[in-house]
């Protein structure tokens, strides 16, 4: 594998390790408010995070490169309300499209077809991670002010268990 493929990889599992954190944030928010079903929404899409830098993380190893941690940096702490947690979840994931998009710009000028191979899961995955959370930001925004419609929403994102992936494996 090329350097700046191998150094553009690294950096992508510091992005996913991040996302897991900022979910983790969210998680911790939204318990502080009483929301445990969101919690565990976030919960989960934070364990979704792991697996994800564990997917770029086996593929260097496979591949014989080194794989090399950096510092992952603070999340914000507190949010304004919980529309604005998934409008920043989405804001987010588009951002993470983006690095997914320079990552195969580079594996396309390279004609490194493996690397391409492994980042179709994640150009699959983004459309619905991003997908998910403006699902959730339209709900939110239906629901207003309505204390019971937001009951329900918590329960039914209580529900939510982690899968993990089977690309990677
Ligand atoms: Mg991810």
């Amino acid at each position: 594998m090329k350097k700046t493929m191998i150094q553009a990889i690294n950096k992508q599992i510091n992005e996913e390790l991040f996302s897991s954190y900022l979910y983790l944030a969210m998680s911790a928010q939204f318990e502080d408010i009483s929301l445990p079903g969101f919690a565990n929404w976030m919960r989960v899409q934070a364990q979704e995070e792991i697996s994800h830098a564990m997917i770029f993380f086996n593929y260097l190893v496979e591949r014989g490169a080194r794989v090399e941690l950096a510092a992952i940096e603070k999340p914000e702490k507190e949010w304004k309300s919980p529309i604005n947690m998934f409008e920043a979840a989405y804001k987010h994931e588009c951002y993470i499209s983006e690095c997914i998009n320079k990552l195969m710009d580079l594996a396309v000028k390279d004609r490194d077809y493996a690397t391409q191979n492994m980042l179709q899961f994640f150009i699959e995955e983004q459309v619905e991670e991003e997908a998910s959370a403006d699902d959730i930001v339209q709900k939110l925004k239906l629901m207003g002010d309505a204390q019971g419609a937001m009951f329900m929403l918590d329960r039914e994102m209580g529900q939510r268990v982690f899968n993990p992936p089977t690309k990677g494996e």
